[in-house]
């Protein structure tokens, strides 16, 4: 999964008007901002297999501390402790958790069996990135959902809560469709270092969200 998973930050905003964009989709994006930094490190491995699946090629044979469900549950109760300890906003705490959880259901469900329930133990996925129809309609639903939510609980205060966030979403839009189209990367460390620029998602999002404002009264 991809620009789905943003999809979700974006609509989280509506559970937590007072949380930044920067954080929920640091949040939502969190596993995978570790996956290039763990491959990096040569601590987690993939590799190029053309045709593993229809939509992605790669083997994600060993990744359980990024994507194990059991590690997703300590980082998603890390991430909302650490929110909490810094902002005492306990809503936000619980939304982001929750936001580091659904990356891993989400990606349950587009990857094949390869989400390791636990560091070593069996492998789960329910393969939507065998099919260009379904993966291309899950991601732009949630996409799209997300996006017209955080549209109805925002409005951009100043020309940069507009110009910055639709560049942000422009942006999310072409890696996604270089995701898809783009020829695969000619080995892991270029797709670690280009995996890497997920993480400036996360300042341009806080950046954009910083000049909008709430619409809500609440
Ligand atoms: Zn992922």
């Amino acid at each position: 999964m991809f620009i789905g998973h943003f999809g979700v930050a974006l609509a989280a905003k509506r559970l937590t008007p007072k949380s930044s964009l920067g954080a929920l989709m640091f949040a939502a994006e969190f596993l995978d901002l570790l996956w290039p930094i763990f491959l990096l490190l040569g601590v987690e491995h993939v590799r190029v297999v053309p045709g593993i699946t229809k939509v992605q090629p790669f083997d994600f044979y060993d990744y359980p501390f990024s994507h194990s469900l059991t590690m997703t549950l300590r980082w998603a109760l890390a991430v909302g402790l650490i929110y909490y300890l810094v902002r005492c906003h306990v809503r936000g705490a619980w939304v982001l958790a929750s936001l580091v959880l659904s990356h891993w259901v989400l990606d349950f469900i587009s990857h094949r069996p390869d989400m390791p329930l636990w560091p070593g133990g069996p492998k789960v996925g329910l393969g939507l990135w065998n099919s260009w129809p379904a993966s291309i309609s899950v991601e732009l639903l949630l996409f799209g959902v997300g996006l017209w939510l955080y549209l109805g609980s925002t409005r951009a205060r100043d020309r940069v809560g507009t110009y910055a966030f639709w560049s942000l979403m422009a942006l999310l839009a072409l890696g996604w469709l270089g995701a898809l189209f783009a020829p695969p990367p000619p080995d892991t460390h270029q797709l670690a270092l280009g995996a890497l620029a997920i993480w400036l998602t996360v300042p341009w999002a806080w950046w954009a969200d910083a000049h909008r404002e709430s619409t809500s009264t609440g």
